[in-house]
């Protein structure tokens, strides 16, 4: 049975950078030096599995509503 890929997608145009889902996600996202979320994939960013629990906290948690999850395909 195939399974569905998550990417957290990010939308730099509401991001206000304060950092938040940086601390939620240490594993995907790391801080720029104007303290903006950067992760490996660009504004897609791929979710294993096993966070996809913080990325549901980290998308609800975001102040401004900038974070969302994508499907990025089956395996
Ligand atoms: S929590 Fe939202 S506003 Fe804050 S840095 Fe992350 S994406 Fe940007």
């Amino acid at each position: 049975m195939s399974r569905e890929r998550l990417a957290l997608h990010i939308d730099f145009t509401r991001c206000d950078g304060r950092g938040l889902c940086t601390e939620l996600l240490p594993e995907l996202l790391v801080r720029d030096d104007w303290g903006y979320p950067l992760g490996r994939g660009g504004r897609d960013v791929p979710v294993p599995s096993g966070l996809a629990g913080a990325a549901q906290d980290a998308v609800a948690l975001c102040p401004v509503q900038a974070l969302r999850l994508r499907s990025a395909g089956r395996d």
